[in-house]
């Protein structure tokens, strides 16, 4: 029988559950889990982490929710067992904070495109739709402008995000949606824009782990939940370097696969 997944402690430690790794847990998509703990426990604030496998009942008293991209085929099955389960609609009501990648963001919005190409409902807690366009797979380094993401304590800047792409569908946000940035180097939702953010919804393309590539838009999701009272300020130099190498690599395209696999056929 499966076991019911649940916090142990009482006191007011975050409480975060990755959603489905066991589906949705390409790209290294876990590791966010550990960003947000760990910049918690830096500053600390106690954190208890929780992973929920799919046909496991899902506790809605989480403040936040990780749910990972995935292939197509488990992507189907992650959605049918989240409207089955209806805990993250409950915990969304609530106010809780949800990061979603990629598949996640897809199966968040209001249909999305399985294997088939058939449309197939999600979960409608993000004001988006994903579809099928006839352009190559989105695949290679995302680069977007300054982003931004208001919570309830107001704006807050995170620069650029940097990240990888690899994805086939295309997001169309909503009219009740915004968007975390435009983009500068890659595809992101499709339209020149990049991520989904519905309320306290927050999905993007970005895998890297996204949260270790962006650190701020960690610190951003945290501070809606602990307030900027508790968000010490972390000595990021060292992501900081990597992030400014990064961005540059995909400015020039040194990271880009499309283009070193064009290199390598021009060649041979
Ligand atoms: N299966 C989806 C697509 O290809 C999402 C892929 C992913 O999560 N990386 O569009």
């Amino acid at each position: 029988m499966t076991q019911t997944p649940n916090f142990t402690r009482t006191d007011s430690a975050v409480r975060i559950v990755s959603l489905y790794p066991d589906l949705l847990g390409t790209y290294g998509d876990g590791g966010n889990a550990l960003v947000l703990s760990r910049r918690l426990e830096w500053r600390g604030i106690a954190v208890e982490h929780i992973t929920v496998d799919a046909g496991a009942p899902i506790p809605d008293s989480a403040d936040l929710y990780l749910v990972g991209g995935g292939e197509d085929g488990p992507q189907v099955q992650a959605t049918r067992e989240l409207d089955r389960s209806q805990g993250l609609h409950r915990a969304v009501d609530k106010g809780a904070v949800v990061l979603a990648i990629c598949a996640g963001m897809q199966i968040l919005g209001h249909r999305f495109p399985d294997a088939t190409g058939a449309t197939r409902d999600g979960l409608g807690l993000l004001d988006c739709e994903t579809v099928r366009v006839d352009r190559p797979r989105a695949v290679g380094e995302l680069l977007t402008t300054d982003a931004k993401l208001t919570t309830r304590h107001g704006l807050v800047e995170l620069g650029p995000l940097t990240g990888f792409e690899n994805h086939a569908g295309r997001t169309v946000p909503g009219p009740t949606s915004l968007s975390l940035a435009s983009v500068e180097v890659g595809e992101g939702n499709g339209d020149g824009s990049e991520g989904v953010i519905t309320g306290t919804v927050v999905g993007t393309y970005l895998h890297g782990p996204a949260l270790a590539r962006n650190p701020r838009l960690a610190d951003a999701l945290l501070e809606w939940i602990v307030g900027p009272n508790a968000m010490t300020p972390l000595n990021d130099t060292d992501v900081n370097e990597l992030r400014s190498e990064r961005i540059h690599a995909a400015r020039d395209h040194e990271l880009a696969p499309r283009r070193s696999w064009r290199d390598v056929l021009k060649r041979s």
